[in-house]
């Protein structure tokens, strides 16, 4: 996908700040965080949202938790937590149309989800 930010942070076209990076997945450093570890995590392979995966394109979904582990330790949050969130169209605040799951921690986030 030419015009998706995340494909070109893939690419190499936009630079990021890489937490963790395998054949299948990326996770860097959010532009904007929303707590002290703010880390999004991106298949490789372009999927707008989760409204697009099925059952040819889950392997991504589960590569993308594989690597979790990993992915929380590089960030310095394995052992005190953090939260994944997945943005899933206009009501769900979605605004790169390219699937993606925040891992959020480095505070106490709290019990509540909105
Ligand atoms: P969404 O709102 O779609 O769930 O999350 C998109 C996230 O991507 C936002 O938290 C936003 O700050 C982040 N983001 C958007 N553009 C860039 C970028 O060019 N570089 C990085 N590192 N993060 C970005
Ligand atoms: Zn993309």
């Amino acid at each position: 996908m030419t015009d998706c930010i995340f494909c070109k942070i893939i690419n190499g076209e936009i630079p990021s700040n890489k937490v963790f990076e395998n054949d299948t997945v990326l996770a860097f450093r959010d532009i904007n965080p929303q707590a002290p570890v703010h880390v999004v995590i991106i298949p490789k392979v372009h999927i707008a949202s989760a409204n697009e995966l099925c059952a040819d394109n889950i392997s991504a979904v589960t590569d993308i938790f594989s690597a979790i582990p990993e992915i929380a330790k590089a960030a310095g949050v394995a052992e005190s937590g953090y939260r994944i969130i997945n943005n899933c169209g206009e009501d769900g605040g979605q605004t790169v149309l390219h699937l993606h799951f925040h891992m959020l921690g480095g505070k106490n986030l709290g019990e509540g989800l909105v």
